[in-house]
């Protein structure tokens, strides 16, 4: 039987059994998640990660007649892709989510703060990933024409980015949100405190997520979300499902190394290899650099270029 990873610890997985599995034990299962465990030691070709298994992921299952309610997750589905990020307390990648269509990048004007640093990175992750990313803007309801903010939203929206400008609070956009996530898989990825629950319990109320005080999640950075967990909205089959992850304070790439980054900040891989220096080229110093020459420009916005000198610095010392 196939099922579905909805959520999942570091070795017991909920899994949702998908319509493939016969009808008289979907009836037993009746919708129902079991509490599923590896058959055996590890899963075949997920080696190398810090967790097998993320939500989204399709998986094979053998139920157990003699526990009801539980199975063994005996194969993995081949992934079509999956959202990951470099753990490096445990030095391995760690898988966020798996099979999904959209990477919802979530950021807030104000409260806290705009941070396009930490934008920049899922940015990057996506495009690594080859899954399309939104910047999903909430707590538009706090935006009182910030300059800077403007400015940056509109240079992403110029690098070819889709923006959308909603508030949980108010309601506003949450339309346009919802059409988005339509028959699609979603994962949501954006700091602490920027409203992630806040809007999953709008779109799936049954989901009732803890909504956090800002001071306690935010300001002393506790998280109430600690693990990857797939929610499906509105119950009806094109309601699109969402995965949403757990709020941290840092997000390093995985599977990026320092020479490899400009290409995934997508308006530099056009001039990547363009260099008089070639790939060899680091961007920094040399003359005839076609990045330099980009944001002396203003072709590349000053601030997306910051934001890659510093990844790279961060990426030499983890490799
Ligand atoms: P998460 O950590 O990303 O899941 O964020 P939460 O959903 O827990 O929200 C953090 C805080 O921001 C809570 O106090 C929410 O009430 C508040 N919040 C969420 N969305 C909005 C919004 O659109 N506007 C405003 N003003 N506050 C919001
Ligand atoms: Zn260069």
């Amino acid at each position: 039987m196939t099922g579905l990873i909805v959520r999942g610890s570091n070795n017991i997985f909920y899994v949702r059994p998908l319509d493939s599995a016969e009808e008289s034990d979907l009836e037993i299962l009746a919708g129902k998640e079991l509490e599923c465990r590896i058959k055996g030691k590890v899963l075949k070709g997920v080696q190398g990660y810090y967790n097998p298994l993320a939500p989204g992921d399709k998986v094979q299952i053998e139920v157990d007649p003699l526990h009801p309610g539980k199975a063994l997750i005996t194969e993995l589905v081949e992934r079509k892709n999956a959202f990951t990020r470099f753990n490096q307390k445990g030095m391995a990648p760690q898988l966020l989510a798996a099979n999904v269509d959209m990477v919802l990048c979530v950021t807030t004007p104000a409260s806290p703060p705009f941070r396009p640093r930490f934008l920049d990175r899922v940015l990057v992750q996506a495009e690594r990933a080859q899954i399309p990313a939104v910047i999903i803007v909430n707590k538009w309801d706090l935006h009182e024409g910030d300059y800077d903010v403007d400015e940056r939203l509109e240079d992403y929206r110029r690098i070819g980015y889709r923006l959308l400008l909603i508030s949980a609070l108010t309601g506003e956009g949450m339309d346009d949100l919802a059409a988005l996530l339509s028959r699609r898989v979603s994962v949501m990825v954006g700091q602490s405190g920027v409203g992630k629950s806040s809007l999953i319990n709008k779109l799936a109320p049954h989901a009732e997520l803890k909504v956090g005080d800002l001071c306690e999640k935010y300001e002393r950075g506790s998280h109430t979300t600690t693990m990857s967990r797939l929610i499906q909205l509105q119950g009806s089959a094109d309601g699109g499902c969402i995965i949403d992850t757990p709020g941290v304070r840092r997000l390093m790439p995985d599977g990026i190394g320092p020479d490899d980054l400009a290409l995934y900040f997508r308006e530099f891989a056009p001039l990547v290899g363009q260099c008089t220096y070639g790939l060899s080229c680091s961007h920094r110093i040399e003359p005839g650099c076609k990045i330099m020459e980009a944001v002396a420009a203003g072709v590349i916005h000053e601030d997306r270029y910051e934001s890659y000198l510093r990844l790279t610095d961060e990426l030499k010392e983890l490799y």
